[in-house]
């Protein structure tokens, strides 16, 4: 889960981050009596779950709270990488002398949090570790140990050279990793951590991501989630307890298994197809949840074919079958359909769909190509 970054910076805050103040503003003319609050100079910020806000023109500086109240005027209802902005934040405008970059994340490879920092702040860092790696320094974090103060330290000392600034960023080093750990987050960054004309270190944006798993246990956390910010079929699928990613193919995927949906993704790209989703509804046959992942399937535009493949085990065929049967019952679905079972009770559950009108196969080939040439047929 993302959050905003007014929420990040709440999570920084508390931490001990110095961060400036902020409000949320949600209309034009919330912008201006905050930026009136605020002292006149403000910057206006898009707050939605994306980077490069700034490029985009969803981050402004304003002069006075009349420009605040257009720049929010513009900013609010804009679209950055297909997210609606819902909300601003209004914070005062700083000045700055230099942006450095610092982030903490978690690392696959060494499954250890690792830090990286550079003085080549403000700007996307994925560039600066591709084009320029040695402005760039990197430290794994034992999580027996957490992050050691002369870490922190030489961390800090990689950025600045001003005994003052070194200090303060290796403070704010400290903070960041404690606050990281204390969120269950996945991703914590600051960027840009600033320096003042009058020697302060600031960080004025905060990003960050929580681990799924970790906010059963941090309700304070979970209650930040932002479900309007989401895709809309993302919130669906956690509601409605399925697995789901959405793809960019046109072949949608109903599977029982993270495994099965996954050798059924690569399937279909075998045939020649594309995988519009991965979409595990796990070991049930409960027709609620094949109507959930229906409806989720069907909300994608680019859908031209829909494709169960279900393994019986525990689970048996023809309770799917029916759940299957039950579910189009309830729900109009433009898109053909094709089926595949295997397993217990195979034998009845295919009679169950049969006699209901719909295709269905034993053989994942089979039913996989067929679904690959539905799509195919459809575009033509
Ligand atoms: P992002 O583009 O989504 O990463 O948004 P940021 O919050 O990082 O803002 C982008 C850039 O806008 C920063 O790198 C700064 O150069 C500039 N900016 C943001 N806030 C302020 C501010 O308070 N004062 C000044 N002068 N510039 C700011
Ligand atoms: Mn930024």
């Amino acid at each position: 889960m993302d959050l905003h970054e007014y929420q990040a910076k709440e999570r920084f805050r508390a931490a001990g981050i110095p961060v400036p103040p902020g409000e949320i503003a949600t209309t034009p003319a919330g912008a201006e009596k905050l930026a009136e609050d605020l002292g006149g100079k403000v910057v206006v910020k898009a707050q939605v779950h994306s980077g490069g806000r700034g490029k985009a023109g969803g981050v402004k500086l304003a002069a006075n709270p009349a420009e605040a109240k257009a720049h929010a005027a513009a900013i609010l209802g804009m679209e950055i990488k297909g997210l609606t902005v819902h909300k601003v934040l209004i914070t005062p405008a700083e000045d700055i002398d230099t942006e450095a970059y610092v982030g903490v994340l978690i690392d696959r490879a060494t499954q250890a949090p690792t830090f990286i920092v550079s003085a080549a702040g403000g700007i996307d860092i994925e560039t600066v570790a591709h084009e320029t790696p040695e402005k760039i320094r990197k430290l794994t974090v034992d999580p027996r140990y957490g992050l050691l103060p002369h870490q922190a330290y030489w961390l800090a000392d990689f950025l600045y050279d001003d005994p003052s600034l070194i200090k303060q960023t290796t403070k704010i080093i400290a903070q960041l990793y404690d606050s990281f750990v204390n969120s269950g987050s996945s991703m914590a960054e600051i960027n840009p951590l600033i320096t003042t004309p009058s020697g302060e270190v600031k960080a004025i944006d905060a990003k960050m991501s929580i681990d799924d798993n970790e906010l059963y246990r941090r309700p304070e956390v979970a209650a930040m989630r932002d479900s309007s910010s989401e895709p809309p079929a993302e919130t669906l699928a956690r509601e409605a307890g399925l697995s789901y990613v959405k793809l960019d193919g046109d072949v949608g995927c109903c599977v029982n298994g993270a495994g099965l949906a996954m050798a059924t993704m690569d399937l279909v790209k075998y045939y020649g197809g594309a995988p519009a989703n991965f979409l595990d509804i796990g070991g049930s046959s409960n027709p609620d949840k094949v109507v959930a992942a229906l409806e989720i399937i069907t909300a994608d535009p680019n859908v031209k074919s829909i494709l169960f493949n279900i393994f019986g085990g525990i689970t048996r065929c023809d309770d799917v079958a029916n759940g299957i049967v039950e579910a189009m019952s309830r729900i109009d679905i433009e898109q053909p359909i094709v089926i595949r079972l295997t397993g217990t009770n195979e034998e009845i559950a295919l009679k169950i769909l049969k006699d209901a009108g719909f295709p269905a196969y034993t053989s994942m080939d089979a039913v996989v190509e067929e679904a690959v040439k539905l799509a195919k047929g459809a575009e033509a």
